[in-house]
């Protein structure tokens, strides 16, 4: 305890003079904000948002990389002292979401998607993400001189996935060597959260985020005449019963200690009323948070389809994509970073959360090296957001300040502590 509190003491004018360099960069921060929010890029599109954070990175005089996994940016600060490599993971992709909000700089983009003309928006806040990593990075390269480390800021393109037949995101920028030369020893990245006021934020330890798999089933029968079911095989009575056996997977085959949901989210098939199609299309996906419970899942999907199917006279194909896997708090990490925010943010506006059973590719990042993820509330006094991912999804620019003061903190923390 005395030792803590003697490392705190020599630490204070180090945050001190960390929260005077953040009032200095914040104009400028929420200029750039206010820039990549009305001008957002789809997946793997990312081109102008990676052009503006190289020129900002290399103003600051970091080390400076572009071109990793299409558009992702990697900005190299050296301490000028010796100590630990730490990485800041920032996502930089927009949605196919048309927003509406009353923000003064509010998207107007349009951009072609799925072979339509679709609105552009950052509907997931990557644009705070982004205004944060870069205004850590602003910040810590004025105390380069204190600075006992490097510190590793990953701009990652394509969280929300890469169209058909890309590849891209977080497990591509590992490909390329994003964690290697130098290899940081733990990742930090954050996601806003509507559900909170800016100011606050939300931990959890171990399992933050669930993993994020796609089935594919086709199911094929014989047609028939609608009035003659018995000359044919019917593949909608047989969706039907999928559909009902998927169901019990959770059910009756996980144990009910282990969180999983699969979610059939397309039925396709028939032309006409009278007629039974031969084919019925289905897809959804499977949500989870362990590798054992994935590989049950998959599994189980298997012997439903083959036992149901048979049952039928029907055939199927079946395919299984693993798209995320659920991503782990490093529980240690997680008990530092818990301690930083509390000094930083004040106990009251650190939340114990749950695990969602949403995804995030961040979940890479954290397979190879421990990683912390936490949610950052984006919602002013006197604003309403909608949720993440529709039009009305609105953070406020005031929810950067706290980000950018809590993600400098942690990595302070980390490189002085360690
Ligand atoms: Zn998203
Ligand atoms: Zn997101």
């Amino acid at each position: 305890m005395r030792n803590t509190l003697l490392l705190l003491l020599s630490l204070l004018p180090v945050y001190g003079h960390a929260d005077k360099l953040i009032e200095q960069a914040l104009p400028e921060i929420i200029e750039f904000r206010h820039v990549v929010h009305a001008n957002p890029e789809l997946s793997n599109r990312e081109a102008e948002t990676a052009k503006r954070i190289a020129e900002r990175l290399k103003k600051l005089g970091l080390d400076v990389q572009t071109g990793i996994a299409h558009h992702g940016v990697v900005g190299l600060l050296r301490g000028s002292k010796a100590g630990p490599v730490v990485a800041v993971r920032a996502d930089m992709d927009g949605l196919p979401v048309t927003e509406q909000s009353d923000l003064s700089f509010h998207s107007t983009v349009t951009d072609t998607y799925g072979g339509k003309r679709v609105g552009v928006a950052h509907a997931c806040g990557h644009d705070i993400h982004m205004s944060v990593a870069l205004g850590t990075a602003t910040v810590l390269a004025a105390m380069r001189d204190e600075l006992a480390g490097t510190v590793k800021f990953i701009f990652q393109p394509a969280e929300e996935g890469v169209p058909p037949g890309e590849k891209g995101g977080a497990p591509m920028m590992i490909e390329e060597g994003v964690l290697t030369k130098p290899v940081p020893e733990a990742i930090f990245g954050i996601h806003s959260w509507p559900d909170y006021a800016v100011g606050q934020v939300e931990l959890t330890s171990g399992p933050a985020m669930a993993s994020s798999d796609r089935i594919l089933i086709d199911l094929h029968g014989r047609q028939s005449h609608g009035a003659w079911p018995h000359l044919g095989v019917d593949p909608i009575v047989l969706a039907a019963q999928v559909i009902l056996g998927l169901q019990t997977i959770p059910s009756r085959t996980i144990d009910a200690r282990e969180p999983a949901v699969v979610t059939v989210g397309i039925v396709r098939g028939g032309q006409r009323f009278n007629i039974i199609p031969d084919t019925v299309h289905l897809e959804g996906t499977v949500r989870a948070f362990s590798d054992a419970v994935q590989d049950q899942v998959e599994r189980r999907i298997g012997e439903i389809l083959a036992g149901l199917t048979s049952a039928a006279g029907a055939t199927y194909d079946y395919t299984y994509e693993r798209q995320n896997p659920f991503l782990n708090n490093d529980p240690a990490l997680a008990a530092r970073a818990r301690a930083t925010l509390i000094r930083t943010l004040g106990a009251e506006n650190v939340l114990d959360g749950k695990p969602a059973m949403v995804a995030e590719d961040f979940a890479w990042f954290a397979r190879e090296i421990p990683g912390y993820y936490f949610r950052l509330g984006v919602v002013a006094p006197g604003t309403v957001s909608g949720g993440l991912h529709t039009p009305s999804f609105r953070a406020d620019d005031s929810a950067i300040e706290p980000g950018i003061r809590a993600m400098t903190a942690l990595v302070l923390d980390y490189l002085q502590q360690r």
